[in-house]
């Protein structure tokens, strides 16, 4: 594929970072992208873009469109991204549900199945899902990406509480399967590149903070996750903000952890659940004490205010069920950070865009990780998929 380099294969290389260049042109080039603006773009000569875009074509990645408008002389055929061949499964992994989406390469769904599962129906219910879209589909599969709650290092669940598994080899399983490679993608890393996808006008850190039952974060470097040497980059949520008498007990059994003033739970009660909707939330919400809402961001600022000194980011999205608490509590934790701390300058905070498709994090990854091009926020908003 485009992204098997062999560093020996000094000519066979080039040859791929060209095409992938030339891919991405094509992915940000809204359908209006030429073969001689491919050679102005990367600098090729126009018989190098050429045979670029007819190997691109061969080989079900770009299809010809209509004429472009003619800037004299012959008019030139545009290129647009082709969404008829190639798939990429992304599986959206929950403790008692799954949700299965092909995707065309230009992010539009053309399939979803969910299916429902107990714990001890879950790895019979996958495989049986995962086979059927096998048979469906399997020559057409690209790549695939499972999502899911715990920690991954990509072919190994290593620990996830949600689901009761440890240690365990998904991707080597699912690849048996399905024949394409498979990556795992931890859910908060998942809903961090969602909200980079298209973001190449600012570039740098950004630091995402998901906050439900439970807090988890994670960092993207130009919408590509920094994930760590050992995976574990974005556990913040056992770090210990509240001392003295404001350290509150924490499930962990430690006292004082950002989950245990700022979790939602922590602000709205252990009647609260991450499979509660939005007006659920707001309903929970209301009966809520102000003082308990401020105290939670007030550890929440704290933390992100060392992040951000530590890190300065383009800015700071807090996602995940939290958003239903609305700009009261965005508002709270914006007041708690905005002192300028000696050198540092003050980050912007916002909440997740979110998005009508739930795939579009784990769907990035997969795309970068075969193909090596990212969407562009143009391709997103034409199918759907940013929900702003
Ligand atoms: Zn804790």
């Amino acid at each position: 594929m485009l992204n098997s380099d062999d560093v020996l294969d000094t000519q066979g290389s080039v040859r791929r970072a060209n095409l992938r260049r030339a891919l991405q042109l094509v992915f940000r080039g809204r359908g209006v992208q030429t073969r001689a603006g491919i050679a102005r773009a990367t600098g090729l000569t126009a018989a190098t873009a050429s045979s670029l875009v007819a190997e691109l074509i061969d080989s079900g990645l770009v299809v010809e469109g209509a004429q472009a408008a003619s800037t004299g002389g012959k008019r030139a055929t545009t290129l647009s991204v082709d969404a008829a061949h190639h798939l990429i499964l992304v599986m959206v992994i929950r403790p008692t549900d799954a949700r299965l989406a092909l995707l065309a390469l230009d992010s539009s769904e053309i399939d979803v199945r969910t299916i429902a599962y107990s714990a001890e129906s879950r790895d019979r219910k996958l495989d049986e899902a995962v086979q059927a879209i096998a048979a469906d589909y399997g020559e057409r599969l690209l790549v695939a990406a499972a999502q899911l709650p715990g920690t991954t290092d990509g072919r190994k669940v290593l620990e996830s509480v949600q689901l009761g598994w440890s240690d365990v080899p998904l991707a080597d399983r699912l690849e048996a399967a399905l024949g394409v490679p498979v990556l795992l993608v931890n859910d908060v890393d998942a809903e961090a590149i969602a909200e980079a996808v298209g973001e190449v006008q600012s570039p740098g850190y950004r630091l995402f903070v998901h906050i439900g039952v439970g807090i988890g974060a994670a960092v993207t470097i130009d919408g590509q996750l920094a994930p760590g040497p050992r995976d574990r980059a974005g556990e913040i949520g056992h770090v210990q903000v509240e001392f003295g008498e404001q350290a509150r007990l924490c499930r962990c059994g430690r006292r004082g952890c950002l989950e245990s003033a700022s979790s939602m739970t922590a602000m709205l009660g252990e009647d609260f659940t991450d499979a509660m909707d939005e007006g659920e939330v707001t309903v929970l919400a209301r009966a809520v004490d102000d003082v308990i809402i401020a105290e939670g961001a007030r550890a929440l600022a704290r933390t992100v205010k060392l992040a951000s000194a530590l890190l300065d980011p383009a800015e700071v999205v807090v996602g995940g069920p939290v958003r239903a608490l609305g700009e009261r509590f965005l508002d709270l934790v914006r007041e708690e950070a905005d002192y300028l701390a000696t050198g540092t300058t003050s980050v912007p905070v916002r909440y997740a865009r979110g998005g009508t498709n739930p795939s579009i994090g784990a769907g990035q990854l997969a795309l970068s990780s075969a193909l090596g091009v990212q969407w562009s926020a143009e391709q997103l908003s034409g199918t759907g998929a940013d929900g702003s």
